[in-house]
C-alpha cells in the first residue's frame, strides 16, 4: 500500500478529529522517523512532548520487554511488585510526598481536580458544590467534558454542553487577577507553568513564585499541570524548579511513558491525600506493573542522561540558530529549554500550516500550534548536529515565508 492509500483508510474509517500532516510514519529511532516510502524526517514535536527520551529509547525497551515477560495488568484489587518502587521514584524526583497513578493527562488532571475539591471540602471547610478552581484563559488541560467545561477555545467546546460549574476564568500571567478571584468558597489555582497548546506562552519570571505567595496567604492550593512541560522539557526536571517553588498538587504524563506508553499521576501531600479512601477513585489500568517498568524507566533515563541539561543548552543552541534566519517574518521566538514556539507575522485569516506543509516536505516534522506559532520541541537527546541538519532545512523556508 502506499501513503495515500494508509491517509484513505484513516479518513474513511476513522473519525475526522485531527487533521494531521499528510505523512505517513512507519519507523522511527531516537530523533528520526521514516515515512511508508522510506522517507527520513527529524522529529520536532515529539507527540507533544511525550518522547522527550526519543523514539524507541532502548533502555527503555528493553524494559518493557522485560517487563512482559513476567507481568502486565494485576489491576489494583491486588498489589504488584513494580508500583511501589516507581511510585517512590517518582516523588523523589519531584519532591512530592504521595502519587496516584492514571493513565492519560487528562485523567490525571481529573484526578486533580477531584482531590482538590475533596480536601477543601473536607479539610477547609468550603461548602460542598459551592467551591471554585480558578483557571487561566487559553488553558489546555485535557479533553474531558469536564476539563472542556473550563477551556476558552470554541472549538473544544462547541456542542458539547452541559458544562461543569465550581470553575473561574482569569487572564494568564495576571497574579493581581488571582488576588481578586479568590473569595471564601476558592479552592485554588490550576496552571499551566507554560501554555503550550496556547501557542507557548511563557509568563513573566516570578509568575509562579507569586502565585505560590498567593496560595499560601490566602491557604488555597497551587495546581501545576506539567503533563507538556514536565520530565526536563524546559531545562528543569519540572518548570516549578525555575521559580524554586512547589505546588500543592502536581499532574504529570506524557514523557513518564517514555512514548511507549500512556502513563499519568497526580502527585501531592500525604495530607492532602489522604482525602481519597478506598472506593473513592480509580483507574483498571493504573499502575498496572508494564506501565510502572516502563515510567521507572524512563525517570531513570532523564536522570542518567542529564536530560534537563542537555534541554537547556539544546534549547539556547537552536534559538541562536533561528534567531540567525534573516526575515522579517518572525515576530517573536517565546521559549524555554527545548520547548520553543516560533510566532510568524501573518494576516489575519493565515495561520502557519502552509510552512509546516514546506518544512514536513523538505525533512522537518513540526507542527503549528494556536495557528501563528510553530513549536519546535524535539526529544531532548537531539544533537547540535541534528539540529544543524534541521536548521539548514528550516532556514529556506522560513527565509521565503
Ligand atoms: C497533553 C496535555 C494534557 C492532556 O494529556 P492527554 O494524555 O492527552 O489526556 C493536559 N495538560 C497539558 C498541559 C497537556 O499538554
Amino acid at each position: 500500500m502506499k501513503a495515500e492509500d494508509y491517509r484513505e483508510l484513516e479518513e474513511t474509517w476513522g473519525a475526522h478529529n485531527y487533521h494531521p500532516l499528510p505523512v505517513v510514519i512507519s519507523k522511527a529511532k531516537g530523533v528520526w522517523v521514516w515515512d511508508v516510502d522510506g522517507k527520513k524526517y527529524i522529529d520536532m514535536l515529539s507527540s507533544y512532548s511525550a518522547i522527550n527520551q526519543g523514539h524507541l529509547n532502548k533502555r527503555i525497551v528493553n524494559a518493557a520487554k522485560k517487563q512482559l515477560d513476567r507481568v502486565s495488568l494485576t489491576s489494583r484489587a491486588f498489589s504488584n511488585d513494580r508500583m511501589g518502587p516507581f511510585l517512590k521514584k517518582l516523588c523523589e524526583v519531584s519532591g512530592m510526598e504521595m502519587a496516584l497513578p492514571m493513565n492519560t493527562g487528562a485523567e490525571a488532571v481529573e484526578t486533580s481536580i477531584k482531590l482538590a475539591r475533596r480536601y477543601a471540602h473536607t479539610k477547609r471547610g468550603v461548602p460542598e458544590d459551592q467551591g471554585e478552581i480558578v483557571v487561566c484563559e487559553n488553558n489546555f488541560h485535557g479533553r474531558t467534558t469536564t476539563i472542556i467545561s473550563f477551556s476558552s477555545d470554541p472549538d473544544s467546546k462547541k456542542g458539547f454542553g452541559p458544562f461543569t460549574p465550581g470553575f473561574r476564568t482569569i487572564p494568564y500571567n495576571d497574579v493581581g487577577a488571582f488576588q481578586k478571584a479568590i473569595n471564601r468558597n476558592t479552592i485554588g489555582i490550576m496552571v499551566e507553568p507554560i501554555q503550550g497548546e496556547a501557542g507557548i506562552n511563557v509568563p513573566s519570571p516570578g509568575y509562579l513564585k507569586a502565585l505560590r505567595k498567593v496560595c499560601d496567604e490566602k491557604g488555597v492550593l497551587l495546581i501545576l499541570d506539567e503533563i507538556q512541560t514536565g520530565f526536563c522539557r524546559t531545562g528543569k526536571m519540572f518548570a516549578f524548579e525555575h521559580e524554586g517553588i512547589k505546588p500543592d498538587i502536581l499532574c504529570v504524563g506524557k514523557a513518564l511513558g517514555g512514548g511507549l506508553y500512556p502513563v499519568s499521576a497526580c502527585l501531592s501531600s500525604k495530607e492532602i491525600m489522604s482525602v481519597f479512601t478506598p472506593g473513592s477513585h480509580g483507574s483498571t489500568f493504573g499502575g498496572n506493573p508494564l506501565a510502572c517498568a516502563i515510567a521507572e524507566e524512563s525517570l531513570n533515563v532523564l536522570l542518567d542522561e542529564k536530560l534537563a541539561d542537555r534541554s537547556k543548552e539544546m534549547g539556547e543552541y537552536f534559538v541562536s540558530r533561528i534567531k540567525e534566519i534573516k526575515t522579517e517574518k518572525i515576530k517573536q521566538i517565546r521559549y524555554k529549554g527545548l520547548l520553543i514556539g516560533v510566532e510568524f507575522h501573518l494576516g489575519p485569516n493565515d495561520t502557519v500550516r502552509p510552512i509546516c506543509e514546506k518544512l514536513m516536505a523538505s525533512g522537518v516534522l513540526a507542527k503549528d500550534t494556536h495557528e501563528k506559532t510553530i513549536r519546535f520541541a524535539p526529544p531532548l537527546v537531539i544533537t547540535k548536529q541534528e539540529i544543524d541538519w534541521a536548521i539548514e532545512r528550516i532556514r529556506p523556508i522560513f527565509e521565503t515565508a
